[in-house]
């Protein structure tokens, strides 16, 4: 049970970005039936490649050090969204955001501050890269007495910028940019939410280069965490060979005709296998045996992690719970071919692990974006 906390590693068709930059030809997985080998080449937020080079975090000075050098590139984010250019994302140069305040400012870390954060390191190139995550109210120009100077450095980096969402962004930026990106929402959204300590609500200020918060007033560290969810395509074997089925379910809040494969948060203190399992069973009542990894791929939206799976089906009968899910079928390969040609069935977009696994067991593309 999720109480609230849907799990779906869909996007929104409403929620393509115009300021999107055109797909990268390097990075757009090639068509064709999907072998287990070629299974991680659909998941287009893992093909990250970058060295997060994480010896380096607590280095004494190491953002001045690596803002002095003229090589290092800077991810810049506002609003959770990122800058972006006609060829994938706008990183800035040091000198572009030379006047934005070091971190850890005597004003302290809160909402209405920069936040700076290094991100890893670019192996064939040697580059660093940092991200500069700017405050919500750095484009706010109704401000006045402490408010934002319209011709402030962060108010004119947000006016002089595209943005866009990391999840219309998802198949269409490169290896190195997938990882800066990833990595980048994923930390910001983790600053957004712990700018008080979970134990004693007393402040927290980032050391380590932005990869831990430390409570003041106990020196406690937290650390960012990540939130494991399972997405699974339940298979019913059927008599044998070409005699299986998929399972594909519609939850109550998507548009009609939209189906997927189940998903679900992993509870504390459950293995992974023991959450496919349970999610299957109260969402739909189907009864699983067999559990088999496939992938991972990163979902920071804020926080997930989706994990992928194949689960083999003991039970056919399909009892929606109403409330998660609302719809259930079994589908074989001819009636999934129909129904989404038809457009009866809309499946979740291509950067999803769920249209991966689908289209694996599937045995190639199948109709719709
Ligand atoms: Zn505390």
């Amino acid at each position: 049970m999720t109480y609230g906390r849907l799990v779906t590693d869909q996007t929104s068709p409403a929620a393509t970005d115009p300021a999107a930059p055109a797909p990268d030809p390097a990075s757009t997985p090639t068509e064709g039936p999907a072998t287990p080998s070629a299974f991680a080449a659909h998941l287009p937020l893992a093909h990250s490649m970058l060295d997060r080079a994480a010896h380096r975090r607590t280095e004494e000075g190491l953002f001045a050090t690596l803002r002095a050098d003229p090589s290092t590139r800077v991810v810049l984010l506002h609003r959770g969204r990122l800058a972006v250019g006609p060829d994938g994302l706008a990183l800035a140069t040091p000198q572009e955001v030379a006047a934005v305040p070091e971190p850890h400012a005597a004003s302290g870390d809160h909402s209405n501050t920069p936040r700076w954060v290094f991100l890893g390191e670019d192996p064939p190139s040697g580059t660093s890269f940092l991200a500069l995550l700017l405050p919500d109210d750095a484009d706010d120009l109704d401000l006045d007495i402490e408010g934002v100077d319209p011709k402030g450095p962060l108010s004119v980096l947000v006016r002089t910028h595209r943005w866009a969402g990391l999840r219309e962004l998802a198949s269409r930026l490169g290896p190195r940019d997938t990882g800066l990106a990833t990595e980048a929402v994923a930390l910001a959204a983790w600053h957004a939410a712990n700018e008080r300590c979970p134990r004693c609500g007393e402040p927290t200020v980032p050391v380590a280069a932005g990869w831990v918060r430390r409570c003041v007033a106990q020196d406690v560290e937290h650390y960012p965490r990540t939130d494991p969810a399972v997405i699974m395509a339940v298979v019913d074997p059927g008599s044998g060979p070409g005699d299986d089925r998929l399972l594909l379910g519609h939850a109550a809040h998507w548009p009609e005709g939209r189906f997927s494969t189940l998903a679900g948060y992993v509870e504390p203190g459950e293995g992974l296998e023991q959450a496919v399992r349970r999610e299957v069973a109260e969402e739909v009542g189907v009864t699983v045996g067999e559990v088999v990894y496939r992938a991972s791929q990163p979902w920071p939206f804020p926080a997930s992690l989706m994990l992928g799976f194949t689960a083999t089906a003991l039970t056919t009968d399909l009892t929606p719970d109403g409330e998660e899910v609302t719809d259930a079928r079994w589908f074989t390969r001819a009636e999934l071919t129909d129904a989404t040609e038809r457009g009866d069935v809309k499946l979740p977009s291509r950067s999803s692990i769920a249209r991966a696994l689908i289209e694996e067991w599937f045995g190639g593309p199948l109709a719709g974006e």
